[in-house]
């Protein structure tokens, strides 16, 4: 977070560091309407999107976030109302809560945005020195915030692999509009330099707009040279000239020439067939579990029709359906793919669930989560972990006393507070997901084979509902049933296993009474819930059983699960069981879920074989995947966590929309890493 503001007569922040103006001294917000509304002719443009469609606007330049919050009073103004925005900007010295909410404070008739996009910052701005993708929705508007450097941001968004001369990853179709706004170039050369313009090139498409406040010719002469036409027009207030006008790859400019020799480089996380689909598709979601119907959820707020599909009689039957899950996440101190997903996913769930707490107070609460340094290596690990994440408001490091005093319990061990986690119902959470008049729930329905059918370019799914045969066809669909997946022709390889786990209910006990937290160590436990009969029980669990297929409960693992209990509660003595419950986790070799498009294993096979002989070489090729089929499987113990992220990925890709969080993190869970790593392995057999 940048330290380096003041405040000037006018109660305007100014950088120390850059020695200049956030914004106009005259007028910041006409100038933001002038410079880059109007001159990327947004008025127009909003006005024709219909239902269903979106735009993209890119940013370098975050700010005090005037600009975005400008756009989308904008946006708001012109747009149809089931159009969406999406706004991705960059931010390497991000302004401090506190200071962002002063500079708002400038413009009172922006408050209805300012308002919640303040809330949203107080609880999600990470500062860890390194790049980090935040992402903020209200209703149809999102913000993808880049923080770090503009130019490595963006790249970043073209994908882990894409060279940056690449075309915009495949599934979303680039910016639409530019707003270049990173202080004055001769102040801050780092904001205008060829690298950042080739990446704007490479993430625009055919008639891209930008627009910025600077005539310089240097910027004009970047632009130029990465196929932007750009013209001077009059600037804002006192400034004579500013710059405007569009991408226009075929125009003769130097680096598009060289460019002209370079054939595009493809890789096999890009789908081939990737189109997106019409708003009045239908779905068909293969489970009914927190990935089926948070899948079901994000779908639906685009307007497509769902259909979730389950062989059971109700929602969540299954891993998803104990009574009590805690919201827990396992951050990292380093920036490796399995940090990177969590850190995103926990960003992004803790503001999901935190309306569904507002709005169902008996089936869960936010009252936070401790995990404990039970063993050396967990200590020290907690201890990187509030090193790097310090300065962030999600989460903190606390002493024994003080894990004690927010646990309401004596406990001897410091611990990791996340005061915006909790405990959820998940059955209630996937009822509460699947309420719009868009999704349909299918029970008593078991898919057994799918079938694409070429004509239609549509999926025939067979199988039983209530025991007789059913079929039905479907534009898209999404495998969410965790360990059953395996059970498609298409989705026969998947290197997935089911962990048996078992929890225990104990009964209410007077030392627990004042516990007002949710405990992690080796096992967890949570404050008092109700079961059905509104008899009050805590849920400790769960135990860990590999290759153990049994669904009866096991007396030894009651034991393991108290045990667990009375190592970090020793005080717990001899509390009644009152029951459990089994359930199956599905998990993958490298903790990541699997979500995505599915890779056609044969294609992948024998398109990627060169990888056996020399793993490092480039296979100019992109990956053969089914059409709209997609996976959305293999969450582990993090459900409640994992996939309000996979969910809304999985969604963002089917409307052909940026997603959520970084395109690197977007790769890291591609279901085919999986193939491409036992094609390299088989190289040193
Ligand atoms: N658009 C902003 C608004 O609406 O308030 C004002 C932007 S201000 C003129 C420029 C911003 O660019 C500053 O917040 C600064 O920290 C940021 N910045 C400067 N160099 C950067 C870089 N290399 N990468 C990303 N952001 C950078």
């Amino acid at each position: 977070m940048t330290d380096s503001v003041h405040w000037d007569e006018n109660g305007q922040p100014v950088s120390m560091h850059f020695d200049d103006v956030y914004f106009s001294k005259a007028d910041g917000l006409q100038e933001s309407r002038y410079v880059f509304q109007q001159h990327n002719q947004l008025e127009q443009r909003f006005r024709q999107l219909t239902a269903g469609e979106h735009f993209v606007v890119g940013e370098t330049g975050f700010g005090t976030g005037l600009n975005f919050l400008a756009c989308w009073q904008q946006w708001d103004q012109c747009a149809a109302t089931a159009a969406r925005l999406h706004y991705i900007s960059t931010e390497k010295h991000p302004l401090s809560p506190e200071q962002l909410a002063r500079s708002l404070q400038l413009w009172p008739e922006l408050n209805r945005y300012s308002d919640p996009l303040l809330r949203w910052y107080k609880r999600s701005l990470c500062d860890r020195g390194s790049a980090v993708t935040l992402y903020f929705k209200r209703n149809n508007i999102h913000l993808t915030l880049l923080v770090g450097d503009a130019t490595q941001g963006l790249a970043a968004q073209l994908g882990e692999h894409h060279p940056q001369q690449g075309k915009p990853v495949a599934y979303w179709h680039g910016v639409d509009a530019w707003f270049l706004d990173g202080f004055a170039p001769a102040k801050n050369p780092d904001m205008w330099s060829l690298p950042l313009c080739k990446t704007l090139a490479a993430l625009s498409r055919k008639h891209t707009t930008f627009a910025t406040f600077t005539a310089a010719g240097q910027v004009k002469r970047h632009l130029q040279d990465c196929g932007f036409e750009v013209k001077k027009v009059p600037g804002f207030g006192k400034k004579r000239d500013m710059l405007c006008g569009k991408f226009t790859p075929t125009s003769n400019n130097k680096n598009e020439n060289k460019k002209a020799n370079k054939k595009t480089v493809f890789h096999w996380t890009q789908v081939d067939n990737f189109q997106a689909l019409a708003q009045t598709s239908h779905i068909a979601i293969i489970g009914a579990g927190l990935a089926g119907c948070h899948s079901a959820y994000a779908l639906a707020k685009k307007g497509f029709k769902v259909s979730v599909i389950d062989r059971h009689c109700r929602l969540a039957n299954e891993g998803s359906g104990n009574p009590q899950g805690i919201l827990y996440s396992k951050l990292s101190a380093d920036q490796g793919k399995l940090g990177e997903f969590n850190l995103a996913a926990l960003l992004l769930a803790q503001e999901m669930y935190r309306d569904f707490w507002q709005a169902h107070p008996y089936s869960g609460q936010n009252n936070g989560v401790l995990q404990l340094g039970h063993d050396e290596k967990i200590l020290s690990i907690n201890q990187q972990i509030a090193q790097t994440f310090g300065n962030s408001p999600f989460v903190r490091l606390l002493n024994p006393q003080q894990a004690s005093e927010q646990a309401g319990l004596a406990l001897n061990q410091s611990a990791l507070f996340f005061p915006f986690c909790g405990w959820l119902n998940p059955t209630a959470v996937c009822r509460w997901l699947t309420q719009s008049p868009n999704i349909k729930l299918l029970t008593h329905t078991s898919v057994e084979k799918l079938d694409f059918l070429k004509s239609s370019e549509q999926w025939s799914l067979n199988g039983q509902q209530h025991s007789q045969q059913w079929q039905q066809t479907f534009d898209a669909v999404v495998i969410a049933n965790a360990g059953d997946a395996q059970q498609f022709e298409q989705s026969l390889w998947l290197p997935t296993k089911k962990i048996r786990g078992q929890i225990t209910y104990i009964a209410k006990d007077p030392v627990l009474k004042p516990l007002n937290t949710n405990i992690c160590a080796r096992g967890y436990i949570s404050p008092l819930t109700q079961d059905e009969n509104r008899l009050p029980f805590h849920a400790i669990g769960a135990s860990f059983n590999l290759n153990n297929f049994n669904t009866a409960l096991s007396d030894q693992d009651h034991r393991d699960n108290l045990a667990h209990l009375q190592r970090v509660l020793p005080q717990v003595k001899h509390p009644a069981i009152l029951g459990g419950r089994v359930g199956f986790r599905c998990t993958s070799p490298d903790y990541l879920p699997l979500v995505g498009s599915l890779p056609d294993i044969r294609a992948f096979e024998s398109d990627f074989l060169g990888f056996s002989h020399n793993a490092k070489q480039l296979i100019n090729k992109q990956g053969q995947y089914h059409r709209h089929l997609y996976l959305n499987v293999a969450h582990g113990s993090k459900g409640l966590n994992y996939t309000p992220l996979a969910g809304a990925i999985i969604a963002h890709r089917i409307a052909g929309e940026p997603p959520p969080c970084s395109q690197t993190v977007v790769d890291s869970v591609n279901p085919a890493r999986f193939i491409i790593r036992r094609i390299v392995r088989a190289k040193t057999k």
